[in-house]
């Protein structure tokens, strides 16, 4: 294969002699992998410049990433594609303007309370102009913005239908025993507004025991006719920050578990399990640490990712290298875990997953393959060694066997280090 200015230049037998050459010998090439769900630019909302979930990105093979899920964004899209216009990004990019984001900016800041008819005004004011300056849609994050009535949610959403390639994300609003409301809810929004959804990690939504049912619910709205995908990280843990509405009065009976499946990511009790003592401590006097909750079944995980409508989001958030392992394991551990070692999954169906379908959703015509003419966003890995080694306790540790990253025709990384931190590009919807 040859590359030229960014692009597959030929694939063939014959290419002619390189500036730069690879021997990539026994090694699978695949295009760049596509996280269409990450909150890499959420590190600190304040200052999301420092890229760093997006570096731990780049060493899992991602060469695009999505932002700004689950309601929350930086507060203008603008200002950040200028950013990367200038600098560089470790990966692409393309982002979503937050739900929450859209609530600030007209000036409701009660997460539990519903916005009036003007302020949802002003909301789909906002979002126009974000949408015009290259947003890629807008996300949901109902469960942390409990407040927010169906009919706000559907006349946002509502305002997408005037920009092609757009849709929404949807964190949904209940989890667990409501999981299958949950999905009801998210369908009726696609129904009613007719825009394409997206299901934000569906497996931290449904796999509390009726993950089937929630399945097939999906399954008949597509058979229907209506646009709805999906993505799901390969863990049955989630994480969030504790002083959001996910840990409020009665979380833990919805979820069947005790204090100690809530394991401390960050700051004063790191490492620690929650007792009532800690839980208390943190949700009064440090709400913004991550807290990881081993609540999902890991049967049903695995049954979401194995559906054709889902497709491989890491979720990833790391923050001075803690938090989830999803943000430097989820890739290579679908690859090593799921597809070599227990062949849950098909390899091409993994990689497509990772690639085609993602680049499809978000109408990435020239990524996700392996074409003349496409971009030359390349991930090259060993089969045989590829693994995540990223844990709940080291959460940040790199994979192995992930040899060669190219993000727009350049070497970003070699030998699992990363080379070129800023091939990546700001892509406008
Ligand atoms: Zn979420």
């Amino acid at each position: 294969m040859g590359i030229k200015d960014g692009k597959i230049h030929i694939i063939g037998s014959s290419v002619p002699a390189g500036r730069k050459e690879i021997d990539v010998t026994g090694k699978i090439i695949a295009p760049g992998f596509i996280d269409i769900h990450t909150h890499g630019d959420s590190n600190h909302l304040d200052k999301p410049w420092c890229f760093e979930t997006a570096l731990y990105m780049l060493k899992m093979g991602v060469t695009t990433i999505v932002g700004g899920n689950c309601g929350i964004s930086i507060p203008d899209v603008e200002e950040y594609f200028d950013y990367i216009d200038k600098h560089g990004h470790p990966t692409n990019y393309l982002g979503f303007i937050g739900h929450r984001t859209l609530r600030e900016k007209a000036g409701h800041d009660d997460l539990y309370t519903e916005c009036s008819k003007d302020e949802i005004e002003k909301m789909k004011e906002y979002l126009r102009t974000q949408l015009d300056k290259g947003a890629l849609g807008v996300s949901f994050g109902l469960e942390y913005s409990p407040g927010a009535s169906f009919e706000e949610v559907v006349e946002v959403i509502k305002v997408l239908r005037d920009y092609p390639n757009s849709f929404f994300s949807m964190h949904f609003r209940y989890d667990a025993d409501r999981a299958y409301e949950g999905v009801e809810e998210m369908i009726q929004l696609c129904r009613e507004s007719g825009v394409s959804l997206q299901i934000s990690h569906i497996n931290s939504g449904i796999c509390y025991g009726r993950a089937e049912e929630c399945l097939k619910l999906v399954e008949k709205a597509i058979a229907d006719g209506l646009d709805v995908a999906a993505d799901c990280y390969p863990y049955n843990a989630f994480a969030t920050k504790i002083g959001s509405a996910v840990f409020d009065e009665g979380c833990l009976a919805r979820w069947g578990v005790d204090y100690d499946a809530l394991l401390v990511a960050e700051g004063k009790y790191e490492g620690k399990r929650c007792t009532p003592e800690i839980f208390k401590d943190l949700r009064r006097n440090y709400p913004d640490t991550y807290i990881i909750a081993f609540v999902m079944n890991q049967d049903e995980v695995v049954r979401c990712l194995k559906k054709p409508f889902v497709m491989i989001g890491s979720d990833g958030c790391i923050r001075n290298g803690k938090g989830h392992p999803r943000g430097a394991g989820t890739f290579p551990r679908v690859l090593g875990r799921l597809v070599r070692m227990e062949g849950e999954l098909d390899l091409m169906e993994g990689i497509k997953k990772m690639t085609s379908m993602p680049a499809k959703r978000l109408s990435l015509t020239n990524k996700g393959k392996m074409q003349e003419g496409a971009d030359a966003d390349i991930v090259v890995f060993d089969y045989n060694n590829v693994l995540d080694r990223a844990t709940f306790e080291k959460p940040s540790d790199s994979p192995i066997g992930i040899e060669y990253v190219l993000v727009n025709g350049r070497v970003a990384v070699e030998k699992g280090e990363i080379v070129q931190p800023n091939s990546g590009k700001a892509l406008r919807r």
